[in-house]
């Protein structure tokens, strides 16, 4: 049930991370605070495809 996932950040729209969710325990859009390089600081990264 796991699928894989990209976390883009949500200021200059770069994807920064690759992860992992389960579909089952999170089916809708993951949000999470990751660094961003590009912005050199910790953004909100969401989901993309
Ligand atoms: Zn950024």
């Amino acid at each position: 049930m796991r699928v894989q996932v990209k976390l883009a950040c949500t200021e200059c729209k770069q994807r920064n991370y690759d992860t992992t969710k389960n579909k089952r325990t999170n089916p809708d859009r993951i949000e999470l605070k990751k660094y961003c390089k590009f912005c050199k600081k910790h953004t909100l990264h969401k989901e993309t495809k």
